[in-house]
């Protein structure tokens, strides 16, 4: 057995797609102090700047005086908290759904929620770039797993005409390419084939949409449009955990089926806490999108005149596509060199031909950090190859 694993890995080591660890030595920041060495990061998925926030950081220190800090039991037990409830209050009051769910993470909401709402009889599209975890869910549902063109809701329309349809699920904002999904035509294709519409909106929530309300609230889409909608607590709101959002049915359905829900213990209620207290921050504090989109815009007008090859992203997530995973390790290796931490994203994280740096913002990068970015990308060895 081991020497079959030892084999394996010999092997990714030689695709270059070998994966290791860093060790981050004090809190989440844009610097950080990363294996002994400062460094700037562009490439984390606190966008807001909130996970080291003294609001949110004292709001956890209150829930654990109250509450401890295991909750004990799943919800379903007694790990449902006074703070769980409230924050699924206050999640739905912001997200304009009549009820929200809190899951542990993102990649369990996905699983829980789309096995517990499909299967075997079942068809499930997919984008073909959207996450692992929605991917996975259609997976151990059963159902039968079909993956579209991505964000091509004709190509979508054509598959449809083969046969029933249950459920579309689609990123909102797309985790490695930044691009939103083009859910105004999603919503149109799910009602024309009487499927329901399911968005993961990790990379939209606290970024997009008034008050950032996330991509939906973007284009103005509602429940009607899409039923069901999952949000991640652990990129820009800062902390940890996911949610799903939906009708009175919907979320007693998950209660009753979902398997990554009932069976697993609820998260510490002084998380739920901090939660609460970013959320304040988040629908409050405009600043920090405009912050964001400013950081944005400056990016991709002076990354474009170096003729970097940057893909067509409105969001904090500004990819650039290296082809190779070895030419993508080297580019992070050399802005590593300069004090600069991007993560080479490789396969299958990407699809083959396709490895890229994943470059992100945060409303708390300086002017000076973004300088200092854009010369590093201007000295990218390989760049003149691109
Ligand atoms: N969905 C998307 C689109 C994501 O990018 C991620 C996290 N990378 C997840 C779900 C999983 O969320 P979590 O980290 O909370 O498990």
């Amino acid at each position: 057995m081991s020497a079959a694993l030892k084999d394996e890995l010999d092997r990714l080591r030689e695709g270059h797609l070998y994966r290791s660890r860093r060790v981050v030595e004090a809190g989440q920041g844009v610097h950080l102090q990363v294996d002994g060495r400062r460094v700037t990061a562009f490439c984390s998925n606190d966008y807001l700047g909130l996970a080291n926030h003294p609001s949110l950081i004292a709001a956890l220190k209150r829930g654990v005086d109250k509450y401890g800090v295991g909750s004990g039991a799943a919800h379903l037990v007694t790990g449902h908290s006074a703070a769980h409830h409230a924050l699924e209050e206050e999640l739905a009051d912001f997200l304009g759904r009549p009820r929200v769910l809190l899951f542990s993470t993102g990649y369990m909401a996905n699983l829980g929620v789309i096995s517990a709402l499909v299967g075997r009889a079942d068809q499930v599209f997919e984008d073909r770039l959207n996450h692992a975890s929605l991917l996975d869910g259609a997976l151990l549902s059963r159902s039968r797993l079909r993956r579209y063109p991505h964000a091509d809701s004709g190509a979508l329309l054509r598959m449809l005409g083969e046969g029933g349809v249950s459920l579309i699920a689609t990123d909102g904002v797309f985790s490695m390419d930044g691009d939103l999904a083009p859910l105004p035509e999603l919503a149109a294709v799910a009602q024309r084939a009487g499927a329901a519409l399911m968005v993961d909106d990790a990379h939209g929530i606290g970024v997009l949409g008034r008050d950032g309300r996330g991509s939906l609230d973007h284009f103005r889409l509602g429940l009607e449009q899409a039923s069901i909608l999952v949000g991640t607590l652990g990129k820009a709101v800062g902390t940890f955990g996911a949610f799903a959002a939906g009708s009175d049915a919907l979320i007693e359905t998950l209660i009753q089926r979902a398997r990554s829900y009932i069976y697993t213990t609820a998260p510490p209620p002084a998380v739920a806490e901090a939660t609460r207290a970013s959320l304040v921050l988040v629908r409050r504090d405009d600043w920090r999108r405009e912050r964001l989109a400013e950081l944005v815009q400056r990016f991709r007008r002076v990354a474009g005149q170096l003729g970097l090859p940057l893909l067509d992203s409105p969001t904090p997530i500004q990819p650039i596509v290296a082809g190779s995973a070895e030419r993508a390790l080297a580019w992070s290796q050399a802005l590593e060199k300069r004090g600069i931490l991007v993560s080479a994203i490789r396969p299958p994280t990407v699809p083959e031909g396709s490895a890229r740096l994943r470059i992100t913002f945060s409303a708390a990068h300086s002017d000076e950090d973004l300088e200092r970015l854009l010369e590093a990308l201007a000295e990218l060895p390989a760049c003149e190859v691109a």
